[in-house]
């Protein structure tokens, strides 16, 4: 065959199914992202593999859900090891060069996820909260070592710096983090405009990138964009000034606090912030127009196939969760999935399988002629999307978990902590835990985010994938190991809770 066309995965942190559809009706004059969305097939009933970062960025790299990445389920992580291989690896089997740009510190070699890609660059931890405006990458590295053309590399893991002590301080009154990252990029660079987007670095470092590679050889690109994580600040431009706004124009964004018992979001809190997500995505769409612009720009060969989806979903404290990391709410765990490639058609019916993040390896490589890797759970969503019915799909949430999490009040601990499986059939989402004996069933086709239980006083249903997911429940929670963690008391104290 000729050659392969370029593979891009594009990554929207914490960009949830259903706000994304909803803010997208809105992207009217980004008329490349309009077109891609057009022209993509789009999967209403995609399921990420946990509500966080790291186990789905894994699960989307290897094809594995992360119990099947590692023995023990609390570490999935460093999925470049013998016996996995992982899609920048696979594809430079086919002759690509891969490189990843991530705004997410968790992408990076700090864990491991990138060790196969050609060339990696990613932010920093502190990034989301001081947005700094640089058009270079922080940290930059190549599979040979540090780039020195792109940045030096860091290797201090995030949880080792001091300055981890004042984040939650601007994460409880993040008006004066969007203080601070006025004044910080007034400094830095006082003729351009100041800008709310975490890592703008990404989209030149990109282009750059592509212009770097030779004509004839294809590459996969990995993107992560990190603008709708917490904390959000209003953009700039339609608020003036660089004094810290006032509280109602920037709502309190206090995660710890909220695991302490400490503060719960009142409906106005949940509704100004559910606002500025929305402009967080909206923003989103914008950078979105920027890189298909540039993949217009530098585009060789046949058209790019381009995997547009997130790692999680985000709440807002009107179902048990907020924010995500804990819990199987669906705001965290339905995530948009849209392909623009040959193969796939954009007709107007949905499909109605279920797909999760672990059938984008067998997808992208079907789609580039190398269906070659066996996998035990994927599926290449060529064959699920329209017979599919029948397979479930499954995600879990491991919770605090800690028995260190003394701190974490009752009520905040039974409603996200403790291990829970869930799995996605025909209609049915099934979730089992925080013990083995507690199992809700959801009708989806009734009851779309899923908050009525129904399975009270009834019997199992041949429909439902109770049995997986028991069973999965039983494996991990047999096998699970805690590590170590932070001082987390020590650190509570000294943030004044
Ligand atoms: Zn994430």
């Amino acid at each position: 065959m000729g050659r392969r066309p370029d593979v891009f995965i594009l990554v929207l942190d914490c960009v949830s199914a259903h706000e994304f559809s909803f803010v997208a009706q809105q992207f009217q004059g980004l008329d490349r992202v309009e077109r891609f969305l057009h022209e993509s097939a789009k999967f209403e009933r995609a399921v990420a593999v946990a509500p966080w970062t790291l186990p789905s960025h894994a699960s989307i790299l290897a094809g594995l859900y992360p119990w099947e990445l590692s023995p023990d389920p609390e570490k999935p992580f460093r999925i470049a090891r013998p016996g996995v291989r992982t899609l920048p690896s696979l594809l430079r089997d086919l002759g690509y060069r891969s490189c990843c740009l991530s705004a997410n510190c968790l992408v990076s070699p700090l864990t491991g996820l990138t060790d196969d890609f050609d060339a990696c660059a990613w932010g920093r931890w502190w990034d989301i909260y001081v947005r700094t405006g640089g058009l270079r990458p922080p940290n930059a590295t190549t599979r040979h070592g540090a780039d020195p053309a792109h940045g030096s590399s860091s290797k201090v893991a995030p949880s080792q710096n001091p300055l981890l002590d004042v984040a939650p301080l601007l994460a409880r009154a993040p008006s004066y983090g969007r203080w601070v990252s006025h004044v910080v990029q007034k400094v830095r660079s006082p003729s351009s405009p100041p800008t709310t987007n975490i890592a703008p670095w990404i989209e030149p470092t990109l282009r750059r990138w592509l212009l770097g590679q030779g004509e004839d050889t294809p590459v996969f690109g990995f993107l992560n964009l990190l603008d709708a994580h917490e904390p959000y600040y209003p953009p700039f431009s339609s608020s003036g000034g660089a004094k810290p706004m006032p509280r109602e124009r920037v709502p309190r964004q206090d995660r710890t606090g909220w695991l302490l018992g400490r503060w719960t979001p009142s409906s106005h809190e949940q509704e100004a912030l559910q606002r500025l997500y929305r402009s967080a995505i909206r923003g989103l769409g914008i950078r979105l127009e920027r890189i298909l612009s540039i993949l217009e720009e530098c585009r060789r060969g046949p058209d790019p196939v381009i995997v547009l989806t997130s790692d999680h979903g985000q709440a807002f404290g009107s179902d048990r969760a907020l924010f995500h990391s804990h819990g199987t709410e669906e705001a965290l765990l339905r995530v948009p999935m849209y392909i623009r490639a040959p193969g796939l058609s954009s007709g107007s019916r949905p499909p109605r399988g279920w797909v999760s993040l672990i059938d984008i390896v067998p997808t992208l490589l079907r789609v580039i002629g190398a269906d070659t890797t066996a996998l035990p759970s994927a599926r290449a969503i060529q064959d699920v999307a329209n017979d599919g019915w029948s397979r479930p799909v499954f995600a879990y949430s491991t919770g605090i978990g800690m028995p260190r999490a003394s701190w974490v009040s009752p009520q905040v601990r039974q409603a996200i902590d403790g291990l829970r499986t869930v799995g996605y059939q025909a209609n049915k989402k099934v979730t089992v835990g925080p013990t083995a004996g507690v199992v809700e069933t959801f009708d989806l086709e009734t009851d779309p985010f899923a908050r009525t239980n129904t399975s009270r006083g009834r019997e199992w249903d041949a429909g439902e994938p109770l049995p997986e997911v028991l069973a999965f429940y039983e494996r991990i929670s047999a096998s699970r190991t805690f590590a170590p963690g932070l001082p987390v008391e020590r650190r509570l104290k000294s943030w004044g809770y």
